[in-house]
């Protein structure tokens, strides 16, 4: 197994019922803990002679899986249960005797997950549903059966390296597919957080081992800056007289992975989040302490949530802010009281301690049991156990997009999905023919991006082709690939209508029509595309091989074209397809050939080229007619500018060796601002150029191995 210096591998084995007693004490009653005592004889009595596949006694197991809800500081029933959880199964001991000793409650519990224990979940997708269905059900009669049993599989995985490779893997899996967003689901952070890295070191362990290591190198070099901001946050709270209690912490493994894994960010770019919790006394105070906040650091816009005005459906409340940091580096506050951060680390298990007047608890709590109640409308709906799983997974894994056909059918869709993605999901005819559509019963334009719930409607043509405008904006495989297999076998004629058609529209974004173009001007262009004639020129277009949008722009007469940058349209071409246009790359993103992009046809400034992460184009300032689908020309030997950002200890003479450093990697340096002093680290702001993604690699790795180098990023905007 991988060596996972960050969790915590202490000797389970040493932890015996008397250290589990003197935890137990500390919020149980006397009589409370007795019973629990009892409950270990009970249990070491029945597992006598029993060995877990370590060679330790079986009755250690039990008890850590005890400890682990003690911890949430649980009831003493679910304490019991968690002692005798593996009685039944493993021993000849029946329920009925459990309950004579412990009564109906504990008998009832030991069952219920004696229950989920013989559930094996297998590859088909069928029995799969028809286990996962047991568990929601048994969930659903005593949620504390599932606590006991994630208590169980928390020690189990911790203990997975006695196991053959092949079940380890088998229950890795389960466990990221199942438990955690279970734990996830009932809010209970603390047990989520160590299920998906012990899963995630267990199922990829190559993956898991590089990350960490990465991690534990970047955590030296940020500690300085991390110390600074703390000290900061620290300094202004106090000075502001407010009792809180700040901390600084880290995204755990499998959040970094997966982040890097669906965003595509690099690991600075995840990793490289400095975020802080802060604890107040109560909910006031949370605002006050926002206030401050945004005043010693200024906000990232539209990055504010108010989490305590409006709690996530597991209970979840805290606000949260990103704010401007020193070095240009970005902060992650969470602001919360007390209680509110104790149901973020427990969540629905935060319940049975805390019995007296809490609202957030009682929120909490009133959120966990309406999942339940729906759980249970949801399995009585179901047709069968797939349909019910699918329901489920709704809830469970957030990051998909879940909606709805006219005839209420329930479509799973990756996140940034829009109508168009939704059209082709149904059927390729639908996807095709598809010209109008409805969400919720308004018309939307088809770039409209889909949400959870909704019901979306299609409205075909027979007739009707798919735009190769859509290319830009959806986001499914099975979308793109459609549309550009139907550009390509397209007859001539029809290519050549599609072709006029296409124009015809592209033109109106100039309001212009066909007649409005001279022959002199088509000619000329004819000319410059080497074409022998018109039709030539709309086949081109109706191919999707020339963008529309591109011809038009270079039949609208010159003039209106304010860039001032004339000798841009001269570079060689670097976007496929862009010729005779101007073609400039925006300066908030700065993209680089490699960078995904996205061009945007502007009234005056040409065809601009935004990296398709750029911030300036996420909201909708542009309408879907102006993106246009854009490639790198494959042969570019171009520099572009790129900014990064690089921090380093004041020492003498380290400008010079950074600068040295850039050089030597074959990129110029443009400019260079020294942003920040506090006398000890620097942040140099340099403006460099580079041929692609790789060249920018290079270069910042040859920086980063510098002795003086804190850190360098890559600056976007
Ligand atoms: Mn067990």
């Amino acid at each position: 197994m991988a060596s996972r210096p960050d969790i915590e591998t202490e000797d389970e084995s040493r932890f015996l019922i008397s250290d589990l007693c003197q935890m137990l004490e500390s919020y149980l009653d006397k009589d409370q803990v007795q019973e629990v005592y009892r409950a270990y004889l009970f249990g070491a009595e029945a597992h006598e002679g029993q060995h877990r596949l370590s060679g330790e006694p079986y009755i250690y197991h039990p008890v850590a899986a005890a400890r682990i809800l003690a911890e949430l500081r649980l009831d003493h029933k679910s304490i019991v249960a968690a002692i005798l959880h593996d009685v039944i199964e493993d021993t000849p001991t029946a329920k009925e005797q459990i309950q004579s000793e412990f009564g109906e409650d504990v008998a009832e519990l030991v069952d219920g997950v004696s229950k989920l224990t013989q559930i094996e979940f297998e590859s088909q997708a069928e029995a799969q549903a028809e286990n996962f269905r047991k568990m929601i059900l048994a969930m659903v009669r005593d949620i504390r059966v599932i606590l006991v049993k994630l208590a169980d599989r928390l020690h189990n995985m911790r203990t997975l390296g006695v196991m053959r490779p092949d079940k380890r893997r088998r229950i890795a899996r389960e466990t990221l597919d199942i438990y955690a967003p279970i734990a996830n689901r009932l809010g209970i952070n603390a047990l989520r957080v160590e299920l998906e890295d012990l899963g995630f070191a267990a199922l990829y362990p190559l993956r898991y081992k590089v990350l960490n290591k990465a991690v534990l190198e970047a955590r030296g070099h940020r500690k300085e800056v991390l110390n600074k901001i703390e000290t900061a946050i620290k300094r202004r709270i106090q000075q502001e007289n407010l009792p809180a209690r700040v901390r600084s912490r880290e995204k755990h493994l499998y959040s970094l992975y997966r982040k890097i894994r669906d965003k595509t960010l690099s690991f600075e770019e995840t990793y490289d989040v400095y975020a802080f919790r802060i604890i107040v006394n109560d909910v006031d105070a949370c605002y006050r302490a926002l206030g401050i906040m945004h005043n010693l650091f200024k906000p990232v816009p539209g990055k504010f949530k108010d989490y305590i005005a409006i709690p996530k459906a597991n209970g979840y409340q805290s606000l949260h802010s990103i704010l401007f940091g020193p070095y240009g580096v970005p902060i992650e506050v969470q602001i919360r009281t007390e209680e509110m951060d104790r149901v973020a680390e427990s969540g629905v298990a935060a319940h049975w301690v805390y019995k007296e007047n809490d609202a957030g608890v009682d929120q909490m709590h009133a959120g966990a049991r309406e999942w339940m109640r729906e759980l249970l409308e949801m399995q009585t709906r179901a047709g069968d156990s797939l349909e019910f799983l699918e329901n489920v997974k709704i809830d469970l894994f957030p990051d998909a997009v879940y909606v709805f056909t006219p005839a209420g059918e329930i479509m799973k869709l990756p996140h940034g999905s829009t109508v168009i993605d939704f059209a082709y999901a149904v059927h390729t005819d639908v996807g095709n023919t598809c010209i109008d559509a409805r969400v919720d019963r308004q018309v939307v334009p088809l770039r409209t991006i889909l949400r959870n719930g909704q019901t979306v409607e299609i409205v075909t043509a027979s007739g009707a082709t798919p735009s190769p405008a859509w290319l830009s904006f959806v986001v499914t495989a099975k979308a793109r690939s459609n549309i550009r297999h139907h550009q390509k076998n397209l007859k001539r004629e029809e290519a050549i209508s599609l072709g006029r058609r296409m124009l015809d529209r592209a033109l109106a974004v100039f309001e212009m029509t066909a007649d409005d173009i001279s022959s002199k001007r088509l000619k000329t262009l004819l000319k410059d595309y080497r074409m022998k004639d018109v039709d030539d020129l709309l086949v081109e277009i109706g191919m999707g091989r020339r963008p529309s949008v591109l011809v038009a722009r270079a039949l609208v007469p010159a003039g209106d074209d304010e860039s001032g940058e004339g000798e841009t349209a001269m570079r060689p071409l670097v976007i496929k397809g862009s010729e005779g246009m101007v073609t400039r790359f925006s300066k908030c993103c700065r993209p680089i050939p490699g960078d995904p992009v996205v061009g945007i046809i502007t009234g005056g400034r040409g065809l601009v080229i935004h990296s398709v992460n750029c911030r300036n184009i996420s909201d909708n300032k542009y309408p879907p007619e102006n993106f246009l689908d854009v490639q790198w020309e494959p042969s570019i030997d171009e520099e572009f500018p790129v900014e990064v950002l690089v921090a380093v200890e004041d020492r003498r003479g380290v400008l010079a060796r950074v600068a040295a450093a850039i050089g030597d990697a074959d990129s110029n340096i443009e400019s260079v601002a020294i942003e920040e002093r506090d006398g000890r680290t620097n942040n140099l702001r340099f403006t460099i150029t580079v041929h692609n993604r790789l060249h920018l690699a290079s270069v910042m790795r040859g920086v980063r191995k510098m002795p003086s180098v804190i850190r360098i990023t890559r600056s976007r905007g």
